[in-house]
């Protein structure tokens, strides 16, 4: 049963699936939709069943992750992290190709058709630009890509592979705006999830506060709890009630305090993402990254699935 005094978690997939067409007009080119970690807490399932006639491969971080995609939205995968795996019939099993950075897995994984994962300036899982050569032949590689955040990585990318007739593939969702980023494919992850999660909780609790209130003495006129905190995974920041702008006060272990206007009451919802109160937006507050914040707020409750 679900108790109604607890965070609610609606994902729209709709909007995920609006979101993806969205990019593949913006973008003109294949999108290798990024499904990893669950999909940013969204579910990589249920995403890869609302998205895949709209792309052209998922891509995840490890194999383990492309076996639980069990076929799922019915596109190929790509591997992005490091091969964990040496078994090139593992990769063919789970329908997914794994990327590689040495010449020993380049050789060892060539039969899975892997692709070659280049280093721009990150320094982490990637070829170094004087290695790419021996890399490429003992693979028969035909794809590689970069973990780009920036367009000059993106260009150094194409300068590495020049001449050699590869697909190219660098951009994630930062760098879809720019023409000269895209090149034959984009790997959007962040673009994908925006606006599609909305997280409430009702007020269990509304009073005038007698100042000082809370751990700090926060100063309010009136305030209410909702029951979520720490434990959650929740920080101060923005939230909405009833179709106004409010802010969590203070966020204790398991329980927070939030800002009311005179008319909000006890059974209200708070609004903790969602209804235009943007992940980037909460993540400015939490001093976080937007995709952290997803997985938090998808962590909180069973999500419940909208549309598709
Ligand atoms: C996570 C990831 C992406 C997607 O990043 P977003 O900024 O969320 O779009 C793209 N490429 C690689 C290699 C990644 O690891």
């Amino acid at each position: 049963m679900v108790d109604r005094r607890r965070a609610q978690v609606v994902i729209d997939l709709e909007r995920v699936r609006h979101n993806t067409q969205a990019v593949r007009q913006r973008a003109g080119v294949d999108v290798l939709a990024v499904i990893k970690a669950d999909a940013y807490g969204l579910g990589a399932k249920k995403i890869a069943h609302a998205i895949g006639d709209l792309v052209s491969e998922f891509c995840v971080f490890s194999i383990e992750e492309a076996r639980a995609l069990a076929g799922a939205g019915g596109k190929n995968i790509l591997v992005l992290g490091p091969p964990l795996s040496l078994n090139a019939d593992a990769y063919i099993e789970y329908r997914c190709r794994p990327a590689v950075y040495t010449a020993a897995q380049a050789g060892v994984l060539a039969k899975a058709r892997p692709i070659l994962s280049v280093d721009t300036g990150m320094q982490r899982f990637c070829c170094p630009g004087e290695s790419i050569a021996e890399v490429i032949e003992a693979g028969g590689i035909e794809e590689a890509f970069t973990h780009a955040m920036r367009p000059d990585q993106v260009h150094r990318l194409v300068a590495l592979l020049a001449g050699r007739k590869m697909r190219l593939h660098a951009a994630g969702s930062g760098l879809l705006d720019d023409p000269a980023c895209r090149l034959d494919a984009v790997r959007p992850g962040l673009a994908l999830y925006e606006g599609a999660v909305r997280v409430s909780i009702p007020l269990v609790e509304v009073r005038a506060s007698r100042e000082p209130a809370g751990y700090g003495g926060f100063a309010s006129e009136r305030h209410g709890v909702i029951l979520v905190g720490y434990a959650q995974g929740l920080h101060a920041g923005p939230c909405r009630i009833n179709g106004t702008d409010r802010r969590l006060l203070e966020v204790g272990m398991q329980s927070s305090f939030v800002e009311v206007g005179p008319t909000d009451k006890a059974g209200d919802e708070v609004v903790l993402l969602g209804d235009g109160l943007t992940e980037a937006r909460v993540a400015g507050a939490w001093s976080a990254n937007p995709r952290g914040v997803l997985l938090r707020f998808c962590a909180m409750a069973n999500p419940q699935y909208r549309g598709v």
